[in-house]
């Protein structure tokens, strides 16, 4: 017997939600607000009608547990918190459409899948009051760095233990919460692409290859100052033209690259003043790729074209790293397994990496084969209240998601 998932009322419960936790300018679900305490509630409520285990591990991550004839999981996560003003579909999506996968599962098994099926809410993935996401999956995959989120403080100066310490999390044990990937055989995430490639393809549903790799560089070119009307052309040493000839360098270093891109996303000129030549210019470089191989070469080809036009601009060029995350490919077969999901649901499916972090990436790192399925986004936008996806396209989704579920169960047990 195959018992069907019911993705109306998936829609229907994201409506139900966009009622109580959207004003006038979106979503407010920020993570340990009350109004996320009060979202919680109303997740564990629609949780109760099935026998399930419910409980809240030491990071905050609110975990619902169906107990299978093995005790290898089934994992599948996603978040209630939202950015402040942000859109109804961002994270919830992924827990809804969870939370009827548990439905379908417990309908069709009675009770008694083969595997144990686990639904996550992760903790404050959006990082939207202390500047710093994916919080809880960090703590779980034990990648949260301590020191530094020990000296988080939000925009009223309470620190981020202290917020914690108020819904009743430990911040000192809060990677304890590491236990609960015990079992774990496989983690799978549902999410709105937040970006317009299935859009401009007319796909509804995507196959996420993982999520990019990150490295984040301040450039800084060093001239000489030098008056604008006396100082002829062929004696500057004008570091703003040095920087400004990385700009279409980078453009060229993205399409080389096959599939990364690079942003220059701020200059600022020393003395920046309109009458003279600029002795020192600083640019931000944002390089991403899927492939760590790839994402080092084109970060080569910019420093290498930043010594070339500093030479031929008779100026200094340093750099200093900002940031930097490895790429978090995901699990090839789970990949295969998605694509067929999204192909027996729609027909058609196109595989694409994610720009943005998610918590996957973090369920990933930690060892633990993961996919995450793409629907498309409307305008190509989130974070913003105008953040939407076709109503067909949800129930596409939850569908697609469901069949994946179904496959993974079966591919965990083989
Ligand atoms: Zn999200």
């Amino acid at each position: 017997m195959s018992i069907s998932p019911n993705p109306k009322r998936t829609v229907a419960e994201l409506r139900e939600l966009r009622g109580f936790t959207t004003d006038e300018n979106g979503a407010q679900r920020v993570a340990f607000t009350p109004m996320w305490v009060q979202t919680r509630a109303w997740l564990r409520n629609k949780l109760e009608t099935l026998p399930v285990e419910t409980h809240v591990d030491a990071a905050g991550n609110l975990w619902s547990t169906l107990r299978g004839e093995s005790e290898t999981c089934l994992l599948i996560g996603g978040h209630m918190d939202s950015v402040p003003n942000g859109g109804w579909l961002d994270g919830c999506l992924n827990v809804l459409a969870g939370v009827e996968i548990l439905r379908r599962i417990h309908a069709q098994y009675q009770g008694k899948p083969p595997v144990t099926v686990r639904l996550v809410d992760w903790a404050d993935e959006e990082g939207a009051r202390f500047g710093k996401s994916l919080f809880g999956s960090s703590a779980c995959s034990g990648n949260l760095d301590m020191t530094e989120a020990s000296g988080l403080v939000d925009k009223q100066g309470i620190k981020l233990p202290d917020a914690l310490r108020e819904v009743g999390i430990d911040f000192e044990r809060v990677k304890d919460s590491g236990k609960e990937l015990k079992n774990a055989a496989a983690y799978l995430e549902l999410h709105i692409e937040q970006g317009p490639v299935l859009l401009d393809l007319d796909r509804p549903l995507g196959a996420v290859l993982g999520t990019f790799g990150v490295e984040r560089h301040a450039i800084t070119f060093h001239g000489q100052a030098a008056h604008s009307g006396s100082t002829p052309m062929n004696r500057r040493k004008d570091a703003f033209l040095a920087a400004a000839k990385m700009s279409p360098e980078i453009y060229r270093i993205a399409e080389r690259s096959q599939g990364g891109v690079c942003t220059i996303g701020s200059c600022t000129t020393k003395p920046g003043i309109v009458t003279s030549v600029v002795e020192e210019c600083r640019i931000t470089l944002d390089q991403r790729h899927l492939a760590g191989p790839a994402l080092a070469r084109m970060l080569q080809e910019a420093k290498d074209a930043s010594d070339k036009f500093a030479k031929e601009g008779n100026v200094k060029v340093a750099w200093e790293r900002l940031w930097q995350i490895a790429p978090r490919p995901f699990n090839d077969e789970l990949i295969a397994l998605c694509d067929e999901a999204i192909r027996e649901t729609c027909g058609q499916v196109h595989r694409l990496p994610s720009g943005p972090l998610h918590d996957a990436a973090e369920v990933a790192a930690a060892g633990v084969p993961t996919v995450m399925m793409f629907v498309q986004s409307l305008h190509g936008i989130s974070h913003n209240k105008i953040e939407d996806t076709k109503e067909e396209h949800l129930e596409l989704c939850v569908t697609a998601f469901d069949k994946l579920a179904e496959k993974a169960m079966k591919w965990i047990c083989t």
